[in-house]
């Protein structure tokens, strides 16, 4: 079996890897740096409960895919060397006024009737965890077993691992022009003046997924949605605990680098860092932790979430035979990538 797979962000080589693994030959085409779109620009956040917000039929999906992190992460040292830097370092979602104390605390009490581990603080509990959180605080809701990785290394984690899988090969400089279709159905991609065929096909562009012609008609379109980033450095390394505020968080990597995002704006694929945009992502960092001022500016990025419109991501089987989808997966990309890479391999070889 021949997988063609288009797109070298964390959906494609996740799932060349699990294909591979499973016995398939894949190559990835990535038509500029493999790992260098909104894979690597990510805060990381392994968010499966503070990303719930209510919504019930995402529970399982999101814990089963923070959960597999554990193994994950530690398959891909062993693959490739590199730690993706997985640590459970637990989310903080705070509250400044007792309106939003009265949500986290309805929010706390769905999820632990869910058996998931959270709970409501006092503005004293939560500085125990946390002790730089701000002096202004009424609560915050605290989910112990939300984690992280550090997406930089673990892209180049999944980049080496798939160098050194003998039935993988990314192709980077490889610009998908379109699909190949034939008798009603996709038989491969093509690239400039040639052609590549292929058993099966899996669209894994990010944002500029429905950009690739030859989609089926019906696919809901995926659509950038901008997040801009901020990268401090604390020195020594005081913040422990991922914090949520209004709009934006704060991701300390244990290190000194402590990550603050983000915004989510409807700006084209214009890749650019704005004085609002930095002025809102530190405003609401320094209002949840306000030490942080005194850290140095050591970085500013943006990329594009992929918003899949009307739905929470594709993956899987499309409407087209020998087309599959693993896109469209917008905040929480990183978080599914393993359990897409699964479900997607389980689409094209059947289950495992
Ligand atoms: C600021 C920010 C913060 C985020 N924070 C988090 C977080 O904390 N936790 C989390 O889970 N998620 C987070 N996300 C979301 C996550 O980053 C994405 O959902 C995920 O990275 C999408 O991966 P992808 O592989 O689909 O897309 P990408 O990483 O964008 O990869 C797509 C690749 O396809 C290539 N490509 C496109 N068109 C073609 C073509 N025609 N031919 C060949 N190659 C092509 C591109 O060059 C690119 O390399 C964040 C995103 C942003 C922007």
């Amino acid at each position: 079996m021949k997988v063609a797979i288009v797109g070298a962000g964390v959906m494609g080589c996740t799932t060349a890897i699990v294909l591979a693994q499973r016995g398939a030959d894949v190559v990835v085409l990535e038509r500029a740096v493999p790992g260098a779109e909104a894979s690597s620009a990510a805060a990381g956040i392994l968010g499966a409960q503070v990303e719930l917000h209510g919504r019930s039929d995402s529970v399982a999906l999101f814990v089963r895919a923070r959960d597999a992190w554990r193994e994950w992460a530690g398959a891909l040292r062993d693959a490739s060397g590199c730690d993706v830097g997985h640590r459970v370092t637990g989310v903080l979602r705070i509250a400044r006024s007792e309106a939003d104390a009265s949500d986290l605390e309805r929010e706390v009490q769905w999820q632990r009737a869910r058996g998931l581990r959270a709970s409501l603080l006092d503005a004293g509990e939560a500085r125990k965890v946390e002790p730089e959180l701000a002096q202004e605080l009424v609560a915050a809701a605290h989910f112990p077993d939300d984690a992280q990785v550090d997406p930089p290394a673990l892209l180049r984690a999944l980049i080496v691992a798939l160098s050194r899988t003998p039935r993988a090969t990314v192709r980077p400089g490889a610009t998908v022009e379109g699909l190949i279709v034939e008798r009603d159905r996709c038989v491969g991609v093509k690239l400039g003046d040639m052609d590549l065929r292929a058993d099966a096909t899996v669209l894994a562009a990010g944002s500029w997924s429905s950009l690739v012609p030859g989609l089926p008609p019906g696919l809901p379109q995926v659509r950038p949605v901008r997040g801009q980033m901020v990268l401090l450095d604390e020195r020594p390394p005081r913040v422990r605990s991922i914090v949520f505020g209004a709009g934006g968080y704060v991701v300390p990597r244990g290190d000194g680098r402590v990550l603050c995002g983000s915004t989510m704006e409807r700006a084209g694929f214009r890749k650019e860092v704005t004085a609002a945009g930095v002025h809102a992502i530190l405003a609401c960092a320094l209002a949840c932790v306000p030490s942080l001022g005194a850290a140095q500016v050591a970085g500013m990025w943006s990329n594009f979430r992929p918003h899949a419109e009307g739905e929470s991501a594709l993956v899987g089987s499309s409407s087209l035979p020998g087309l599959f989808l693993a896109t469209g997966h917008h905040r929480n990309g990183i978080l599914l990538a393993k359990v897409t890479a699964d479900a997607v391999a389980s689409a094209v070889l059947g289950p495992a």
